[in-house]
């Protein structure tokens, strides 16, 4: 066992999984300093959906009713045939009403989340953040951490007991720990297009969260709150290959994309879009001595079934706490690898598996898989017993459940 540490833990990274973590460490009587890069609280429009292990993790830190507030519920979700416009199949999350005391899905983007942890941490003791200051290396020894940092007034050094890289799935951290980022990446991009068009309005038979099986043009839609009502919309379609990010986040572009999929209305008034490079990659290791990666520094996959940010979370919640008891000095530092073991299997096993299947399910081409794996959703769906496992790997309550036991 170390003795107590006294200098703050360095968080890397003022996204949702670096505001968790701070929150969750600072909870614990850890001081923390967060680095962001940006000169203010990214509004990054991409996770909304927010699992039900994540809703827990997020009570436990008394963020409850905020999220709540700011957020939409969402009890099914729906899979459509494109081809057909029928729908197939509609999961239920209230099979899910013995396994959590959330039986449903929260839409509420990312940017709240952190906005909503900015404002129960500032001003705080033991809790700083500084925005427009970039991590750019450090040097760690037995007793801490040296982080280099490019501030407005030039390159400042500051001492660290830990380096927590949350700083997306570029991380500078994980690279200057020369942590190989292993997967690949999709040839294709995604695009999302968020806009103020209600399609439930018009009699479709949507939820907040649908799913479209096309082996042409596969698509994701759905609701979050937004700033202010009616909401927004938000739809993700894979891009063709080759086609350029100017052609595709074209109002024409966009205008296509959004009419192909719902014929017979036009001037659809778009919110915002934007172009992602898509890859499934996870962190050889999650930690070198005294630096650790979490979030999309420590892994990446595909949105389709909304896991990264959830995955993220979870991994600082299985840090925090580890993190802390060392920081205090009440545990021993091979904590710190049961984070990266339990972690990574998480994401090896259920994240990364489950997204490359959701992404296989709904592009599939052959005419006959397709059909099977269209009558085995609904098969899946209108049995309640199949419908709830399916769910507890859905909602990643499988996944902690499992890595609980890994030691
Ligand atoms: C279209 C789309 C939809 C998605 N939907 C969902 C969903 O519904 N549910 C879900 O769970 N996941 C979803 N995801 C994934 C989710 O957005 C990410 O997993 C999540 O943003 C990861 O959070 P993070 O805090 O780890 O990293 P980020 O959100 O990327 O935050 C990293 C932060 O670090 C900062 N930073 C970077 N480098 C430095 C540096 N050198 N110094 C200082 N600061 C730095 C950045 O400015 C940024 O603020 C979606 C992804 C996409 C593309």
């Amino acid at each position: 066992m170390r003795a107590k540490e006294t200098r703050p833990v360095c968080i890397v990274g003022a996204g949702p999984v670096g505001m968790v973590c701070a929150l969750a460490l600072h909870r614990r009587d850890v001081p923390v300093i967060v680095v962001e890069a940006e000169p203010s609280p990214v509004k990054d429009q991409r996770a909304a959906s927010t699992q039900p292990p994540t809703i827990e993790i997020l009570a436990e830190l008394g963020l409850l009713d905020r999220i709540l507030e700011r957020g939409l519920i969402s009890t099914s979700f729906r899979y459509f045939d494109r081809i057909t416009g029928a729908m197939v199949a509609e999961f239920d999350c209230g099979h899910l009403k013995d396994d959590t005391p959330y039986p449903y899905v929260l839409q509420h983007e990312q940017f709240k989340l952190v906005d909503t942890i900015l404002g129960v941490l500032r001003g705080q003791p033991g809790f700083a953040v500084r925005f427009s200051t970039r991590y750019v290396g450090h040097a760690q020894s037995d007793s801490g951490v040296t982080v280099a940092l490019e501030t407005p007034g030039g390159i400042e050094r500051i001492e660290a007991s830990y380096l927590v890289g949350c700083d997306g799935g570029h991380s500078a951290v994980r690279r200057n720990a020369e942590i190989a980022f292993e997967g690949f990446t999709f040839p294709e991009k995604f695009i999302k297009i968020g806009t103020t068009f209600d399609f439930q309005s018009v009699g479709r038979d949507f939820v907040y969260r649908n799913y479209f099986s096309d082996p042409e043009e596969w698509c994701n839609l759905f609701k979050v709150r937004g700033d202010a009502p009616p909401g927004v919309w938000r739809c993700v379609f894979p891009c063709r290959v080759g086609e350029s990010d100017e052609a595709a986040l074209s109002p024409e572009g966009c205008e296509a994309r959004l009419h192909k999929f719902f014929p017979g209305f036009s001037n659809f008034a778009i919110a915002y879009r934007s172009i992602y490079s898509v890859s499934q990659r996870v962190a050889a290791t999650f930690r070198t001595g005294r630096v650790l990666v979490a979030g999309d520094a420590a892994h990446v996959n595909n949105p389709i079934g909304g896991l990264g940010m959830n995955g993220g979370i979870h991994d600082v919640a299985s840090l925090a706490p580890r993190l802390a008891a060392v920081w205090h000095g009440t545990a021993d530092d091979g904590e710190l690898d049961a984070y990266t073991r339990q972690r990574r299997q998480a994401q090896h096993d259920f994240v990364q598996a489950q997204t490359i299947r959701n992404k296989r399910e709904l592009e599939e081409r052959d005419p006959e898989i397709r059909q099977r794996n269209l009558e085995q959703l609904k098969r899946t769906a209108d049995n309640p017993a199949t419908a709830r496992q399916f769910l507890l790997h859905a909602t990643l309550i499988q996944s902690l459940r499992t890595v609980a036991a890994v030691a």
